[in-house]
Parts: C-alpha cells; structure tokens; sequence
C-alpha cells in the first residue's frame, strides 16, 4: 500500500517528522537548507540562529559593523529558495527516514538571558555593559575565571536596558487586566496575570497571539528604552500584517524587507540565546505567505478548537485514542 500526503497543518517539530529535514541543531531551518547560519554557545549549550544581516541588501551599512552584532562582517547573501526539483534531488540521496515521533520530555527554562547566557557573550567579547561583574572584591581575569569556577556564586548579573523591573511588570501587567475588548475578540487575558509576581502564566496559544499583535506594543510604550521599544513594536506589526484578511503582493514584498532589517535591530539588543530557530523562522513568513495566501486559512486556531472538543469525548486517559474513535 501506499499513502500520499496532499496538505497538512503541523507544527515546526512535526515539520521534520513530515519532510524528513531536521529541525534541530546546526542546519535547523528547511528553508535556508544547507545554508543555515548557526552557532553552539559554548556555556548556553544551545544553537542560535543569528545572521540576519545577510538578508539586508549587499551595501547595507550594518554589514560592516562588527561589535553591534556578533562580532564579525557579513559579506554572504541571503540563501537561494530551493525549487520543487532541487529539494526532490536532496530527498533521492536520502537512505532512510523514521517516521513518527521520538518521545522526550520538554524542558521549560524560565529565561533566555541567564547566566550562561551572560557567560557566552563574554567568550565571544561583545556587549561589554552586559558581562558578569566577579564580586567578593576579587579581581578575577574575566576570561580565566569563567573557566575555572563552575560555580555561580562569585558573580554579579548586570540587569540588562531591555529587562524590566518588578514595578514595570507590574503595571504592564496591571494593563493587561484593565484591558477592554471587544466580544468575542480574545479570552479573558486578565485572568492569565499574576500581577503580584509580575507575572503572565497558563497562556493559550490564541492569548499569545493577541498578545503580540495587539496588547504588547500597546503595553510597552513607555517602559523600555525607546529604541528597544520601537523594534518589538515592528516585530509585532510585521505579525499583525502578516495575519490581515486579505494581503497585497506589494505589501509582502515590504514585508520581506521590513523583516530583515528588524531582526537585525534585534540581534543588536539581545544576547545570543534569544536568536532560536523560532525567532529566525519570522524571516520566512512573508515569503511563505506569497506562495500560500492568507494566513487565516492555514492556521492552527479552528484545529486546536476542534481538539478540545475531541479532548472533552476522553474517558480513559491512558487510552485516549480509543475513546475518541468510539465517538
Ligand atoms: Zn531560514
């Protein structure tokens, strides 16, 4: 017997169980393919996907900036979109695939700017204002001492111009819960705010939506560097555009440019760490949007509704499959 795929709503994990690419480790976006920039942090111990600057025009004065960034120039272009029949010539030298999913459980840190975090932009010597300050009056060689103490202790984490502080999240959380909207237009985000600790927890992935487009950049004004807050500002524009009714090919074509240039303004503001292949993949969208139309009709949010509904037929929760066929 054999099955063929038409189309498929998945998620980017399960994108490398459909395709066969890999969406992990050094090569991890199947769009730049084999040109994927990465690079492992030595102490975050993870990939990040930085090098935006190649999608900025070949003159673009930020290319030859090198402390900004990481620390480099950046002569490449931007990678070639792979045609239908190149990327069936790389599925013929495939031997084989495994199919489905390997279980492992998630890990959930709670920031990307730790202390590793910190660690590795002192290896790569960028960001000076950000580096761990040893304390205990020690002297100690910056460099060396990372190496040789393991443990956190003897150091300081300079609180960072892009972190807010306790009041600040205070009273952006307090203006989430003051938030009016209209019926229908989003759950009840107020209920998702632990303002005591500053804090938003058990978010849908639709609150998560609504908070990017809409509330973020509203909430923000003010409480951040203006620079800093401006960039997140477009960042969530270029989301809210992308998910408009309908959509221009002008517009994208904007979009794609807009794009590059914000992510770069990014990868000025925060460390390393926070470049995850997520954050790279926003580079894609716009030209994905111009292959496949509005974003409306490939999303998640009608499924994940209709998950629930299949959740609620559960019974027995070690088989939930069996309960939900019998339906
Ligand atoms: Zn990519």
């Amino acid at each position: 017997m054999r099955a063929a795929i038409f189309w498929t709503i998945n998620d980017f994990p399960a994108y490398a169980n459909l395709s066969g690419w890999s969406t992990k480790r050094s090569l991890a976006c199947p769009c730049c393919n084999k040109d994927t920039v990465s690079m492992r942090l030595k102490y975050g111990k993870k990939f990040c996907y930085m090098g935006h600057r190649r999608f900025l025009s070949h003159d673009h004065k930020w290319r030859n900036e090198k402390k900004t960034f990481d620390g480099t120039k950046e002569n490449r272009l931007a990678p070639k979109t792979l045609s239908g029949d190149e990327v069936l010539q790389q599925l013929s030298q495939m031997k084989q695939v495994i199919f489905g999913k390997v279980n492992k459980k998630r890990k959930h840190g709670k920031s990307k700017d730790n202390l590793n975090a910190r660690k590795d932009l002192m290896a790569m010597g960028l960001r000076k204002e950000l580096h761990l300050i040893p304390i205990q009056g020690k002297e100690i060689d910056i460099q060396n001492s990372v190496q040789t103490i393991g443990n956190s202790k003897p150091y300081k984490m300079p609180s960072a111009f892009y972190t807010l502080s306790k009041d600040e999240r205070q009273s952006f959380c307090q203006f989430l819960m003051d938030l009016k909207l209209p019926d229908g237009f989003s759950s009840n985000i107020s209920r998702c705010v632990n303002k005591h600790e500053g804090k938003l927890q058990n978010l849908k992935s639709h609150d998560i939506h609504c908070l990017l487009h809409r509330h973020l950049p509203l909430g923000i004004r003010g409480l951040l560097r203006k620079d800093i807050s401006n960039t997140l500002i477009e960042f969530s524009a270029y989301f809210r555009e992308l998910c408009s009714k309908s959509l221009r090919m002008s517009d994208l074509e904007r979009l794609e440019n807009s794009i590059a240039l914000t992510l770069c303004k990014l990868e000025r503001i925060f460390p390393p760490t926070f470049f995850d292949i997520m954050v790279h993949l926003s580079i894609h969208l716009a030209t994905e949007a111009k292959i496949a139309g509005p974003v409306q009709y490939r999303w998640m949010y009608p499924f994940e509704r209709y998950l629930r509904t299949l959740k609620s037929y559960v019974r027995n929760k070690a088989r939930p499959e069996g309960s939900i066929a019998e339906e």
